[in-house]
């Protein structure tokens, strides 16, 4: 059974009925559909209530919290966290000058441990994005006493690769794995007990000029396999294993 812990199916152009059908044609069982503002948030609980293999994640993106009331969101989300199996997809991103400066990034952070707040207290797991905030990231993170952390499409150094590790927390790796060097790295440095698969579908397609949906993580699986020396099969079993802990 596979699981892609990581969509955006509320983002996804193709009619859904069929990125379904397919998704489960490649053998996916589930998959986590994360949210990033009120509306995303509102259409993740509405795609998962009609689609049984869907679950979803409630969150508050960073760039997201400084574009909208996020004190209407996160009011939303704690109304709605019975619908949640996660929060995600949330955490800090400076790579944008205008969202970076001092006041932004105060924003961005109390967004974050308010949400790691909610996770803490309804003991949900945490899928967490950084983008030239990893050391923030980490350092908020470890700050607090969540058991369940999943560093979604880390791009982060190796160093830090090492201390998300030794944290015994839990890579999710895209399907562009297939060939993006930086997410074989990961791969290639991380037991393989600590890492899960994802899409980033609609984004991150292993097929260049081709958006990206959940049948497409068996790309990712495949080249996962190949970095382990293990079998497709052997490294499909060791995944689920990794996410019946996690979610
Ligand atoms: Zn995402």
């Amino acid at each position: 059974m596979i699981v892609d812990v990581h969509a955006h199916l509320d983002m996804i152009e193709k009619d859904l009925d069929l990125v379904i059908k397919d998704a489960k044609a490649k053998g996916i069982s589930t998959i986590i559909s994360n949210s990033g503002n009120l509306s995303s948030c509102k259409k993740n609980i509405e795609i998962a209530k009609k689609y049984p293999m869907v679950k979803c994640a409630l969150g508050l993106y960073p760039l997201d919290a400084l574009k909208e009331d996020p004190v209407k969101t996160i009011e939303f989300i704690n109304k709605n966290i019975k619908f949640a199996c996660a929060l995600g997809e949330i955490g800090l991103d400076y790579h944008l000058p205008k969202y970076s400066d001092e006041k932004s990034i105060k924003t961005q952070k109390n967004i974050f441990e308010e949400q790691l707040e909610i996770a803490k207290n309804k003991k949900l797991p945490v899928i967490v994005h950084s983008r030239k905030a990893e050391l923030d990231v980490i350092e908020t993170l470890e700050s607090f006493n969540i058991k369940k952390i999943i560093i979604h499409c880390f791009g982060g150094k190796l160093k830090l690769t090492k201390r998300i590790s030794d944290n015994n927390w839990y890579f999710s790796i895209p399907a562009s794995v297939v060939r993006a060097e930086h997410f074989q790295n990961i791969v290639l440095n991380t037991n393989l007990s600590q890492i899960l698969s994802e899409t980033d579908s609609p984004f991150q397609s292993p097929f260049i000029g081709k958006d990206n949906e959940p049948a497409f993580i068996v790309e990712g699986i495949k080249k996962i396999a190949q970095l382990k020396k293990i079998t497709v099969e052997e490294c499909i079993n060791s995944l689920y294993m990794n996410y019946q802990k996690t979610f």
